[in-house]
């Protein structure tokens, strides 16, 4: 493989609350490359925004290592860190909470061109007619503000905006949760084109494996904060090795009778377990079917079990 465009290496992100902290992420090393989609999946509250969050630097690593585009960007100055991460932007999940209502399409887009200076002036006009035409919005959208949009608008004109200063890297934070379901798939097929067309790599975070399986080029599977599953998605899709892994894909309603992998019987009883009070050993040990009297004690670490394809389980440790 070539080299990574952003990397993440032993992160840990501990929060301080009231009258305790909790580990948010633990250990948690992934890469990716440019014009790949790496797909975050997890519960809520398995700490995929916050993964997402700590390698834009919202939220500080309390240790580890973060790199992007061949730079360590870990403990750079504000200043320093505005520069270096320009390449890397981000949609998030509601677009009504990161537009802002008196400002029109336009704009929200002319404010991101001139102060990133990607535009000459006497282009921007034109610049903003190609970013709206990237994401398929006529021109006539320019003069109108986001209350005039609907939803799957909205989005669109974020995903220009985090367009027009061109990113290498794209990081969606469940941008498609808010939607009606009759725009999702639209979005999904605008975001593969863009990807087809300008090599960028996405970082995208999801509770929906099925998007996924359309978008995702490797999967990383959060569950409390630690990394359980992380390979091709290809594999994780006809093998899931984790058991965690293997009870989310048993969950996914799958229309093909002739689909490869066969949801075995295993489903996932119960809530999650605080993530402020994680249980010891294995953290997936009170609702694995599996679990032994060693994964209530000893935590597995992620070893390859094959070409790629890493998991944190002991039912691999003798294989
Ligand atoms: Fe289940 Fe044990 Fe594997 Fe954890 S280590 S997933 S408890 S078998």
């Amino acid at each position: 493989m070539s080299t990574p465009l952003f990397e993440v290496k032993q992160l840990d992100v501990e929060y301080q609350m009231k009258n305790s902290r909790f580990m948010a992420l633990r250990d948690v090393d992934l890469e990716g490359y440019l014009g790949e989609t790496l797909g975050i999946v997890g519960e809520s509250g398995c700490g995929k925004s916050t993964l997402a969050k700590s390698l834009m630097r919202i939220c500080s690593p309390t240790h580890g290592r973060l790199f992007f585009d061949g730079k360590e960007i870990t403990s750079l100055s504000s200043r320093e860190l505005r520069k270096a991460i320009r390449g890397m932007q981000m949609i998030f999940q509601d677009p009504d909470a990161s537009l802002n209502p008196r400002m029109t399409v336009e704009g929200h887009l002319k404010e991101a061109i001139t102060t990133s200076k990607v535009a000459h002036e006497g282009t921007v006009e034109e610049y903003i007619k190609e970013l709206l035409n990237m994401v398929q919005l006529p021109h006539s959208v320019a003069r109108m503000y986001p209350y005039q949009l609907s939803g799957g608008q909205k989005q669109r004109v974020s995903i220009a905006r985090a367009l027009s200063v061109k990113p290498k890297l794209l990081i969606c934070d469940e941008p498609l949760s808010s939607l009606d379901i009759s725009v999702v798939a639209q979005i999904i097929l605008l975001l593969k084109k863009i990807q087809e067309e300008h090599g960028i790599s996405y970082l995208f975070i999801t509770h929906d494996l099925a998007t996924l399986r359309y978008l995702a080029h490797r999967l990383l599977v959060l569950y409390l904060g630690r990394v359980m599953e992380v390979s091709p998605a290809q594999d994780v899709f006809s093998e899931p090795l984790h058991p965690y892994t293997q009870a989310l894909m048993a969950s996914i309603p799958t229309p093909d009778p002739d689909a490869s992998y066969e949801p075995a019987k295993l489903c996932i009883v119960g809530d999650p377990p605080s993530i402020v009070d994680p249980p010891s050993g294995c953290v997936f040990h009170t609702r694995c079917p599996y679990a032994t009297e060693s994964c209530r004690h000893i935590a597995p670490r992620l070893k390859e079990v094959k070409p790629n394809h890493f998991v944190a389980c002991h039912l691999y440790d003798l294989s």
